[in-house]
């Protein structure tokens, strides 16, 4: 409790004496005058209302799943099945933080979580379609990459680290962070060697997955706010994972074979022939079901916590022809842009644009190779950018895209 300073005592802000103020509250290591305490009241408003609000949810503001897919539309080529899942899981997310504030504890029904999975190669397009629904969204959002959590007591993150980052995007706001999306990437690398549990220690793998699923199943969870080891001497800030919705992806390398036997001891007979037949060999990926990540090496509880599995299309010619030029922030846009900066119009020859996803086709890294296939090509022409003739126009033949990736 702030006691009354004697006469000798000065604002520890604009230094008067208190005989000049007319208040002067004590705290532990000093005093500070109501003239100053009136204009750190001023300044923390200011900073309050110029910082973002996008996190109060008003009733409209909630996009419906088309508007969503719309949105992700845009910038993501192909994947209609993981947009539509994806759209529907967000808009349910909305409606579910709604519903639970509005009915507060005294629910009818309780409206769970629909963590989501996302099963695709990569470079198909996972973060990219998990960043995106961060442009769109009105609640904090951040990613996290299952590689570098290990167990507690290990060298690496603890697992509640993802939700520093999460912390941080909500402006260490804590309501706001208890209703964010957290993207974890690579949840595959986390999978346990064998399906069954192992005896020994298994620092990266199954151990993660047990502090993952704490996180997940809606738990009290102390955070360190600037992240890293949790120290003793720390303030450690609480957080409550009920609301927070978690999108996971993977590639999961090779789920396709257990996705391949399940279905094949399953068709038996004359039936199951015809529709052992009817499966489409190339893209497996489509016929995931949750007991072929279990298989993969997903503890069954896990499992358990995304309701919702979708899968990504591997890219084919067409779909890496079109991302190379259609979406928002196509790669050709950009080098355009950046050559219009310079004063130079930028064209790309038809037969370059098909040299270049021939090539991508050929790395097998997904769109993911179109970006470091187009970086070879553009290079020493960038570097020659700033002498180029104002005002002319530079096309990038096949002849010289060749030379380019040749070398
Ligand atoms: P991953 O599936 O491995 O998470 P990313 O989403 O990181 O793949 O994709 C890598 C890059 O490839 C992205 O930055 C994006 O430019 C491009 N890309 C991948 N898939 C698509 C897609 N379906 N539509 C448009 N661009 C894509």
């Amino acid at each position: 409790m702030p006691k009354k300073p004697t006469n000798e005592e000065r604002c520890s802000f604009c230094g008067r004496p208190a005989s000049d103020c007319g208040m002067l509250l004590s705290g532990l290591n000093g005093y500070i005058c109501s003239d100053c305490a009136r204009q750190a009241g001023q300044i923390f408003a200011e900073h309050t209302k110029n910082a973002p609000q996008a996190f109060a949810l008003q009733k409209d503001d909630i996009p419906r799943p088309a508007e969503i897919k719309t949105f992700l539309d845009q910038y993501v080529i192909g994947q209609d099945d993981a947009k539509r899942v994806l759209s529907v899981a967000v808009y349910n997310h909305y409606k579910r933080l709604k519903y639970n504030a509005e009915h507060g504890d005294k629910n009818d029904v309780e409206i769970e979580k629909s963590n989501i999975v996302m099963v695709g190669e990569t470079g198909t397009g996972k973060t990219l379609l998990a960043r995106t629904i961060a442009r769109l969204l009105k609640v904090p959002f951040c990613i996290a990459d299952a590689t570098t959590l290990t167990e507690a007591g290990y060298v690496g993150d603890d697992v509640e680290n993802v939700l520093v980052r999460l912390l941080q995007a909500a402006n260490y706001d804590v309501p706001s962070c208890e209703r964010g999306i957290v993207f974890i990437d690579e949840i595959d690398k986390i999978a346990r060697k064998s399906e069954n549990p192992s005896i020994t220690r298994d620092v990266s793998g199954e151990g993660v997955q047990q502090a993952l699923l704490k996180l997940l199943e809606g738990a009290e969870v102390n955070v360190p706010p600037e992240g890293g080891r949790k120290h003793p001497e720390q303030k450690l800030i609480k957080i409550n994972t009920r609301n927070i919705l978690f999108i996971c992806g993977g590639a999961f390398d090779g789920v396709e074979r257990a996705i391949a036997s399940r279905l094949n001891s399953n068709v038996i007979g004359f039936k199951g022939d015809e529709k052992r037949q009817q499966l489409d060999r190339e893209n497996m990926l489509q016929y995931v079901q949750p007991m072929d990540l279990k298989k993969f090496g997903l503890i069954p509880e896990l499992v358990g916590r995304f309701p919702v599995l979708t899968y990504l299309q591997p890219l084919d010619r067409e779909a890496l022809r079109r991302i190379l030029t259609e979406p928002k922030n196509a790669l050709v846009k950009q080098y355009v842009e950046l050559f219009k900066m310079d004063d130079v119009n930028l064209e790309f020859a038809t037969e370059t644009l098909d040299l270049v996803v021939d090539r991508a086709v050929e790395y097998h890294l997904g769109a993911r190779g179109l970006r470091s296939i187009m970086e070879g090509i553009m290079t020493d022409l960038m570097f020659d950018l700033p002498q180029m003739g104002k005002g002319s126009t530079y096309t990038v033949t096949r002849e010289m895209a060749e030379q380019k990736i040749k070398l």
